[in-house]
């Protein structure tokens, strides 16, 4: 009896191992439940097994319990135990096996044994070399290489960054094995935005973005009313930090939305510039070196003037 848990809000790293680990050990008949503390983008909810998915946000006493009764819990892509947000009590107290398996730098100890290498582009290599490990490779299937394709392809930006070793393209070249179709698993997750998405995007790139470029920075903010005038879904910001560092000369680049009562903030650097640090040491956050996040519990207005005030520390080397 086996539960994999995600991170809350979830990428196609995230989603993608947990349903490959999934769609793995539904094979041998092990009962098996994934759990995701809050939503999934809709540009994932076509990977296999993605509607079997159990959200703690609306199924709170259904996630308490099999994480209550389970024999394993996988943790997939996560380094820290409250990036399970409300379910991390619960699976604090669940006597259930723990292991991690994730490529973030420091990994918390919070489980019973880790799986953890941060040399890897993603987890989803990880969970390959899982059951190729487990010597179980006769197990993967079309689905486990669709959801590990998305895993590798959206923590890669399509094998643009986190993509110099060359094991990344080997398993890669090994899931292309199982007939999977790159284009259309490209075009499932990056073309098919709704159209207030694009418009969000649009507001975002000609009025939110704030360029400083004495400090190599830019950033966009958005209110909660913004949002509601896109009809903001999980999902419609995801890779939007990215496009301020598409401009020459900005290194870093932060997004802050203002979600319920806190502000979630992404934070994105070119090279050999660290985020992760800043964010965990001023924003309760971590992540890897060029791509991190994390939140505050603060107004819009006062989170965007601390990281203001905090421009000296985020320095290029
Ligand atoms: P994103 O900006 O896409 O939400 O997150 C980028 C990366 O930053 C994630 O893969 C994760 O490693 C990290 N991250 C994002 N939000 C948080 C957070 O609240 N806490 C921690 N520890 N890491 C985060
Ligand atoms: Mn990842």
């Amino acid at each position: 009896n086996i539960a994999i848990i995600t991170h809350i809000n979830p990428d196609g790293d995230a989603v993608g191992s947990a349903l490959a680990l999934f769609n793995f050990f539904k094979q041998s008949n092990h009962k098996v439940n994934v759990i995701i503390p809050n939503g999934i983008p809709d540009f994932l909810s076509w990977l296999p097994s993605a509607d079997k998915i159990i959200f703690g946000s609306k199924h709170f006493d259904l996630c308490k319990e099999i994480i209550s009764n389970v024999d394993f819990i996988f943790c997939v892509d996560f380094n820290s135990k409250d990036r399970m947000s409300k379910l991390s009590d619960v699976f604090s107290s669940s006597k259930a096996f723990k292991i991690l398996i994730d490529h973030h730098p420091l990994p918390g100890d919070f489980t019973d044994f880790i799986y953890s290498d941060i040399n890897v582009s993603s987890t989803a290599e990880l969970i390959f070399n899982f059951i190729v490990n487990s010597n179980a490779e006769d197990k993967l299937n079309k689905e486990i290489a669709e959801c590990l394709y998305v895993g590798i392809m959206t923590d890669t930006g399509s094998f643009s960054y986190s993509s110099n070793n060359p094991e990344t393209y080997r398993i890669t070249a090994e899931l292309l094995k199982f007939n999977i179709n790159p284009q259309q698993i490209h075009y499932l997750v990056y073309d098919t935005f709704s159209e207030n998405r694009l418009r969000l995007l649009g507001y975002c790139l000609s009025d939110a973005l704030k360029v400083i470029p004495e400090y190599k920075k830019a950033y966009i903010a958005l209110t909660k009313e913004d949002l509601k005038r896109f009809n903001y879904q999980t999902g419609d910001t995801e890779d939007f930090v990215n496009y301020p560092i598409s401009i020459n000369n900005i290194i870093y680049s932060a997004l802050f939305m203002e979600l319920g009562n806190e502000i979630k903030i992404s934070f994105r650097s070119k090279g050999d510039n660290p985020v992760n640090d800043f964010a965990a040491k001023y924003f309760n956050g971590g992540g890897h070196k060029n791509a991190a996040g994390g939140s505050y519990k603060a107004s819009l207005a006062d989170t965007v003037k601390r990281f203001e005030e905090l421009l000296d520390e985020l320095k290029s080397l």
